[in-house]
């Protein structure tokens, strides 16, 4: 799975309606202005560390830290002028719509979070944690079997150095574990707690860890079957929130959420922002508002998707406010 998914980004940009799947920032580039907002406040709590790292994880197009950026810029140019933009990213197609689109902030590249220089970070990653590779296992007879790909079809076999998994599920249930994805979590919980700074991730995938079959292929906006085309659609899984944050805080950091993406969005003002767009420019009025509808409704992607943030023990304590979004959390 790990080699279709690299496969997959390695050669194409699939966003957007030519491609296979969209995403929130290329619904609405409300949501990149108001995830730059965020880093801002983060910053500010964190002391105005100067130089500071601004990371985002699979960044696709760019377009999120574009749009980031650009509200930064406006309002807090003391962060911007700090602010060195490195990105985590594999593809090679996908970092050149990155340089491309992000020239003005001269980006540095890496393949993984480990590449990362040392020191404060502010880091943001949006459907980048479930991209990731997961594995399944399946309770057979009172026991765990995993299940793995060959020649083309699902296969279950000894579950050999599996991770912690529950004593007890139902015959048939299904357990993911996104291995990858709780190492990184671990290993930036341990970075921010020791060098300072917060991350947020948003993707989707529900608050408690639960079972269930939720690997997923999109290809042109539809399911598709998973093994049909190796590296031709994209594969996905939903995010264990509740493992991800216990590995972060594991590591030393402390998470606020998880908490659904509409509430998130509305308290962090995404609707007053695509209001102030729509009066802006009236003739694409009716889009800015379905756009944002979109991100926030339950029935779209507002509850669903999820926010989850780690950051060092002393920006999120009883003595401060919440973190920007989470005040409800
Ligand atoms: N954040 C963007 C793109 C999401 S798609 C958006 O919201 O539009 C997932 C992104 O993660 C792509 O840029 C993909 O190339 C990248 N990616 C997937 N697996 C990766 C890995 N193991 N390491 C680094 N980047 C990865």
């Amino acid at each position: 799975m790990a080699r279709a998914v690299a496969a997959y980004y390695a050669r194409r940009d699939p966003f957007g309606a030519a491609g296979d799947f969209t995403t929130a920032p290329e619904i609405s580039q409300a949501f990149g202005e108001c995830l730059g907002l965020w880093t801002a406040v983060l910053w500010q709590r964190m002391g105005r560390p100067d130089p500071v790292l601004l990371v985002e994880l699979g960044p696709g197009r760019g377009t999120l830290m574009a749009d980031a950026l650009r509200a930064i810029a406006q309002v807090m140019p003391g962060f911007r002028a700090a602010l060195r933009l490195h990105l985590v990213e594999q593809s090679p197609v996908l970092r050149a719509a990155q340089a491309a689109r992000l020239a003005d902030a001269a980006p540095t590249w890496h393949d993984a979070t480990e590449g990362l220089p040392p020191g404060p970070a502010l880091i943001l990653g949006n459907e980048f944690l479930d991209a990731l590779p997961i594995r399944q296992f399946v309770r057979r007879g009172g026991a765990w079997r995993e299940r793995f790909v060959e020649g083309g079809a699902f296969v279950e076999g000894p579950a050999e150095d599996a991770p912690p998994l529950p004593d007890a599920a139902p015959e048939g249930a299904v357990r993911e574990v996104g291995e990858a994805a709780l190492a990184l979590a671990a290993g930036l919980g341990a970075r921010l707690a020791a060098q300072g700074g917060a991350a947020l991730f948003l993707d989707y995938g529900p608050a408690e860890s639960g079972f269930g079959d939720s690997l997923q292929a999109l290809a042109r906006h539809a399911a598709a079957d998973p093994l049909a085309a190796p590296g031709e659609a994209d594969l996905t899984a939903h995010v264990d929130f509740a493992a991800i944050a216990a590995a972060a805080r594991a590591g030393g950091a402390v998470t606020a959420g998880p908490l659904p993406q509409g509430i998130f969005l509305q308290s962090l003002g995404l609707v007053t922002r695509a209001a102030m767009l729509a009066r802006a420019r009236p003739e694409s009025a009716g889009m800015q508002l379905s756009a944002a509808q979109r991100l926030i409704a339950p029935e779209g992607m507002g509850r669903l998707f999820k926010a989850l943030a780690l950051c060092h023990p002393g920006l999120r304590h009883p003595g401060l406010p919440p973190l920007p979004g989470f005040e409800t959390a």
